[in-house]
């Protein structure tokens, strides 16, 4: 009986990419290339668990992005991509896996029918690559001038997940040598790699260019929908408002069975608009002494798990924050943040707004704050 067991390699820098974070963490529609890498394996019915390896400072950027999947706990890569296969093979050793799955965190489009056929030739193989034919003329440069046209027959292009019996993978990794990918070292023992058909999907995000890529392939699989939310609450003289998920300090509060948060109220219906199941009211009755005093937080999280349950991801929040008092532009920043915390999304995808209504209504006169959103999500199509 097959145990099969996968490992996400993500330790690289990434410097081709520039930026702070290592390409792995950069987002594509709403989630990290890391997160994407890991889910389709996650969900596979064929994989008993998943190993992702992180590099070395990236333990908090991994937390943040994958933190909540059911994967097993991160291990730290090594020097090289060789030397992090075998930090997750030491890892996994004691977990009595027949067969183990290496991919490529810079893979994020994998697609389960590919795992299945990697599996599949597991049944009668002990190393397995998905590969597809290469369909460009090849040709062999000096300088900027040809040298040479190169025979393509035979030629094909491997990628990730590339599966191994477990035994074949350590011994192939014993003796501590390189190579640009594990078949390469078990070619070196002369087992036989099989090849199956790759997903030519499947790309691997190497250059800024490749996430673009990626992004226009993913959104040929999805729908946007969009939700919108509005919500008031009436002010009173008090020591702070609490609104965007943070308190400005102010001689004003906001009233209501909750915190009274109206920004976290409006941002919470416009994603549960996404997924048509009612609304804030429905989901938390005001009848309900349990909500008294409630975190505003605890709605807009789990409007972003319901909209998840259902396979969405959200694109792009956009909230409009209508009142005299307080001012809101010194604290943006902070919302922004406090937002993209509680959505997992990042803060260039949370936009937020203010305008008075020019001592106009209820909120010209300073009677209460309203506030309305939109959500962007995108499901499956
Ligand atoms: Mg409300």
């Amino acid at each position: 009986m097959q145990k099969i067991h996968a490992v996400v390699v993500g330790a690289g820098t990434g410097s081709r990419f520039g930026g702070d974070a290592p390409k792995q963490y950069r987002h594509l529609a709403g989630r990290t290339i890391f997160r994407r890498a890991l889910e389709t394996l996650l969900a596979h019915d064929g994989i008993a668990a998943v190993l992702p390896v992180i590099g070395a400072d990236d333990a908090h950027r991994f937390a943040q992005s994958c933190g909540d999947l059911p994967s097993l706990p991160p291990v730290t890569g090594g020097a090289s991509r060789s030397a992090s296969v075998r930090r997750a093979l030491a890892a996994l050793a004691p977990l009595g896996a027949t067969h183990v799955l290496i991919h490529d965190a810079a893979r994020p489009l994998l697609r389960a029918p590919l795992v299945d056929r990697i599996i599949a030739a597991l049944v009668d193989g002990e190393a397995v690559v998905p590969a597809l034919a290469v369909r460009d003329t090849l040709k062999r440069t000096a300088d900027t001038r040809v040298a040479g046209t190169v025979d393509r027959t035979g030629l094909v292009a491997v990628q990730t997940p590339q599966g191994f019996a477990m035994d074949v993978l350590a011994r192939a990794h014993a003796a501590g040598d390189e190579a640009t990918d594990d078949a390469g070292l078990v070619e070196r023992l002369g087992v036989p790699v099989h090849v199956v058909e790759g997903d030519p999907l499947n790309l691997k995000v190497t250059e800024p260019e490749d996430l673009h890529l990626a992004e226009r392939l993913l959104g040929a699989a999805t729908v946007p929908r969009v939700g919108t939310g509005f919500d008031v609450h009436r002010l009173e003289p008090g020591d702070g408002v609490v609104l965007g998920g943070i308190t400005i300090p102010c001689a004003l509060r906001l009233i209501g069975h909750s915190d009274a948060d109206v920004a976290l109220h409006a941002l919470t219906d416009a994603l549960l608009g996404t997924v048509g199941i009612g609304d804030i009211g429905t989901l938390f009755p005001p009848t309900e002494e349990r909500w008294r005093g409630a975190d505003s937080a605890l709605f807009l999280d789990e409007a972003r798990r319901r909209v998840a349950a259902e396979g969405g991801h959200i694109g792009h929040l956009d909230l409009t924050i209508l009142c005299e008092q307080p001012r809101i532009g010194p604290h943006r920043e902070a919302m922004r943040a406090r937002i993209a915390a509680i959505t997992g999304l990042a803060p260039e995808r949370c936009s937020i707004k203010a305008t008075t209504t020019e001592r106009l209504g209820f909120t010209g006169r300073g009677e209460g704050i309203a506030a309305q959103a939109a959500a962007t999500v995108l499901f499956p199509a």
